[in-house]
């Protein structure tokens, strides 16, 4: 069988070491299958296992093979749409609920690698960057929102604030949240993966779930064995496939590109960025980079559609990060890959049960390093038979893309075009 090791990455290169794990060969019962190791599966897996459950994972590749172990590693707060859509869209019941939650993840997170003695970096602090006065004004009236929920860790920032925490010229300001903050995101997966492996639970690297036998005792099928369950939790994100077709129809995968460049050394990473914050800023097609622990500045950016890889990442990022820092002109690209996210239409996640038994979990569009740890937790409780915050999500009305399967790329490039067009010119 195909071994599917983890790209060439800034990550894998500084993995911490891992024991080997082995595919699934012949036929195992559990309480919980779970389809994925990504923070996903692995935060569904530790909140079970918490509380008792017998947890198998499945994972077509290896731990954090997806995006769990290739984003930018930033604990960004809230969803991809923020609370005040949610309310437009849902009303203000549901949106106090899923408002309260918005902020729990970095918490989990945090409770995590403190519980678990997790080596992945955390550093505390993100910062949201605004180009325009109108980005300026909607970061004024999130702090506004997000203080309604009882986030009260953020500072605007104005041009000459930001300038002291970002050496870029380009911003006329921003928000400081000191709860945001930045991990090396496969050794937090990686982490998570012996923490559940602690606690009694079991992962199958190289082990696909390749059919679904849905039913009262549902059973999740691989090359050679299969796993028998009361409960199935699928966490396959933008690397599922069609393994379930009726999430498939209301979610699109999409490319993003990462770079890292060599090691800058101790005092060009502090001129770039002092206080060793992360920044993203506010763009619909943003860029979002931070420091690594070995102080080279790792960046990311850029959308592709339909998630084709494309032939030259450095070609397509490192333009963008000269422009936000020129003074690295002559710095030497390491590394750079592609990893996947999925897009749903609302940009919020798309949550629900299949069934009686078959739960699922995916598409936070982008933001997903807490909207994931805190998913885990939700899915957990519904399993325990406390339902109403896993309710909250899965009332969220999803739609299936514009053009359907086949038209649904061109049409979110063209709307991509159009929003992108509207950060530069600023209305
Ligand atoms: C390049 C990049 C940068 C990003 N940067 C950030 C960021 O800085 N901050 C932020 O908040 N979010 C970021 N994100 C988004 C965030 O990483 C994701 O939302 C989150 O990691 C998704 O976790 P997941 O567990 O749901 O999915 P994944 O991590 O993708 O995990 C899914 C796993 O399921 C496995 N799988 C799929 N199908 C099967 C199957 N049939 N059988 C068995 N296993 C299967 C896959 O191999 C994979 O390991 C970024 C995403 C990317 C791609």
């Amino acid at each position: 069988m195909a071994n599917t090791p983890y790209p060439q990455s800034y990550y894998a290169a500084s993995a911490n070491p891992v024991p080997p794990r082995p595919a699934l060969q012949g036929e195992v019962e559990t309480d919980v299958c779970i389809i994925g190791a990504g923070y996903t599966g692995l935060s569904s897996a530790l909140f079970l296992l918490e509380n008792g459950f017998k947890v198998s994972i499945v994972e077509a590749a290896k731990v954090g093979f997806g995006a769990s172990g290739r984003n930018g590693g930033q604990i960004v707060n809230s969803y991809s749409r923020d609370i005040d859509v949610i309310e437009r869209t849902v009303g203000p019941k549901q949106a106090q609920l899923l408002g309260h939650m918005a902020f729990e993840g970095g918490r989990i997170i945090r409770e995590r690698v403190a519980k678990y003695n997790i080596q992945c970096d955390l550093k505390d602090g993100g910062v949201f960057a605004a180009l325009t006065s109108k980005q300026m004004g909607h970061l004024e009236s999130q702090k506004r929102l997000w203080e309604r929920f009882g986030h009260n860790q953020l500072e605007l920032m104005d041009q000459k604030r930001i300038r002291e925490v970002v050496a870029c010229d380009s911003y006329i300001g921003g928000m400081l949240d000191m709860s945001g903050g930045h991990i090396h995101p496969l050794n937090l997966a990686l982490g998570e993966a012996a923490a559940v492996e602690s606690l009694g639970g079991i992962i199958y690297e190289q082990t696909p779930a390749v059919r679904i036998e849905r039913g009262a005792n549902p059973v999740v099928h691989t090359p050679q064995g299969k796993v028998r369950a009361k409960f199935i939790i699928v966490a396959g994100n933008a690397y599922l496939g069609n393994l379930v077709p009726e999430l498939a129809a209301k979610s699109m995968p999409c490319g993003t590109q990462v770079i890292t460049t060599e090691p800058l050394g101790e005092e060009l990473a502090r001129t770039l960025l002092p206080q060793d914050y992360c920044v993203e800023d506010c763009n619909y097609l943003l860029d979002y980079y931070r420091l690594t622990s070995d102080k080279r500045l790792i960046f990311g950016g850029g959308v592709v559609y339909g998630a084709r890889d494309p032939a030259n990442i450095e070609a397509i990022i490192r333009p963008k990060m000269l422009k936000a820092f020129p003074q690295l002109k002559n710095v030497k690209i390491d590394y750079a890959w592609t990893g996947n996210f999925l897009l749903t239409l609302s940009r919020l996640p798309q949550v629900g049960r299949i069934g009686d038994n078959i739960y699922y979990s995916q598409g936070c569009s982008g933001h997903g390093v807490t909207y994931t740890h805190l998913a885990g937790k939700v899915l957990a409780e519904a399993l325990r038979g406390q339902a109403e915050r896993f309710d909250a999500f899965a009332g969220l009305p999803h739609y299936p893309f514009p053009g359907g399967q086949m038209l649904r790329v061109p049409f979110s490039a063209i709307g991509a075009w159009y929003y992108s067009l509207r950060d530069r010119l600023g209305f």
